[in-house]
């Protein structure tokens, strides 16, 4: 089983926190869909033939693409690729274009799992950070999904969010977080803002203008969320998801099993089960690339060592934990010993435990992840 990810590269505005590829020029959005399926025809051979049992329509925000877009792309996957029986098939979409004209053509062209960009219910940080929708219109795109029978629904929360030095506005992560659980979705994930170098709040950053939230305010921010959540029913998977009645996500997690996946369009990754390839991240070097054979992908291929941090980057953050036997097979002696001192470290540090084969953070070690994978990390 493999899966299908495809990025639609466009956004309305953008938001001063996402250093996501995408363009605000939507000009190129046909010849990008014509390239895409050039892209897909061309690489039919990339997955083996596994059958496909989930694809991912990311960005970007792909709730731009019409409906003829959107079919000329799920038809060029149906033509090309082996489909699994029920595959999850979901798309990124902005709470503003979800009105119940596009629900009907979702739900026609077979998309099965909706994940809405949210982030917050305050409209004051909602026009903070650019974002092109207000709170009413969030609640009304989930309502409206719901009313049309989309039971697959994943919204997006940040929390976290930094403290502003000149303007104020009253914001309560508490009253925030009772709305997202209000909404009785199956699928949640919540994101810690951070601040990129690239992006507008990176460069307001640089100048003062806002500066990052105190790491207790973000820990206490954490806690209240797993424990708001756990007590609503929904179980925390990976650090920043969490699901209800077991709708995880199948495409996600497919990544942090090692699963083949392609990935279509620019700026897309893609892994056969030996190497990773990357799509070039500029749109119309992509289009150019794809329509006069021009190759400006790059190609990794993966050591035992990389095998090994990848696993650790990946499944230490879930709640299936990580191997140490498949760490051990894949790491040199050298690094699997430096590897087992780390280990030893982050285990009495009380951030890891140890259960059978298997590591896992502990709460305090969530809310360090990056901190220990790179110390458990082996060059
Ligand atoms: S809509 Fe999504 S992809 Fe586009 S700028 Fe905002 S966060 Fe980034």
């Amino acid at each position: 089983m493999a899966g299908i990810y495809i990025h639609i590269p466009f956004c309305k505005k953008a938001c001063h926190y996402c250093d996501f590829h995408f363009s605000t020029n939507q000009t190129l959005k046909q010849e990008m869909v014509n390239s895409i399926c050039i892209e897909l025809k061309s690489k039919k051979d990339f997955l083996s033939y596994e059958k496909i049992e989930s694809i991912y329509f990311g960005g970007g925000t792909p709730s731009l693409l019409s409906e003829i877009q959107l079919n000329q792309i799920i038809n060029s996957i149906y033509t090309n690729y082996s489909i699994s029986e029920n595959p999850e098939i979901t798309l990124e979409a902005n709470p503003d274009d979800l009105d119940k004209s596009i629900l009907n053509v979702y739900f026609k062209s077979g998309i099965n799992r909706l994940s809405i960009g949210i982030q917050t219910f305050n409209n004051k940080v909602l026009k903070w950070m650019n974002r092109v929708h207000d709170a009413q219109q969030a609640f009304y795109s989930v309502k409206n999904a719901q009313d049309f029978g989309f039971e697959n629904l994943s919204v997006d929360l940040i929390y976290a969010i930094p403290k502003l030095e000149k303007k104020q506005f009253q914001y309560a992560f508490e009253d925030d977080l009772q709305k997202f659980i209000e909404l009785n979705v199956s699928h949640i994930s919540a994101y810690n803002l951070t601040i990129e170098p690239q992006t507008t709040f990176g460069k307001w950053h640089k100048i003062g203008t806002i500066k990052t939230i105190d790491d207790t305010i973000a820990n206490a921010q954490f806690d209240l969320l797993i424990a708001e959540l756990a007590k609503n029913g929904y179980e925390q998977y990976e650090i920043s998801n969490f699901a209800r009645n077991n709708k995880t996500a199948i495409h996600n997690t497919s990544y942090w099993f090692g699963k083949k996946y392609l990935g279509i369009g620019p700026s897309a990754h893609s892994f056969d089960g030996v190497c990773r390839f990357a799509n070039v991240c500029n749109n119309a070097k992509y289009i150019l690339s794809i329509n006069q054979n021009i190759d400006y992908q790059t190609i990794e291929k993966l050591s035992g060592n990389d095998f090994a941090n990848e696993h650790l980057l990946t499944r230490l953050r879930t709640k299936w934990g990580a191997d140490i036997d498949f760490i051990c097979q894949n790491l040199t002696p050298i690094a699997y010993k430096i590897f087992h001192s780390s280990l030893g470290n982050e285990i009495n540090k009380g951030n890891i435990f140890q259960y059978n084969n298997y590591i896992f953070l502990t709460q305090n070690g969530k809310k360090i992840a990056d901190s220990i994978t790179s110390n458990l990390f082996s060059t």
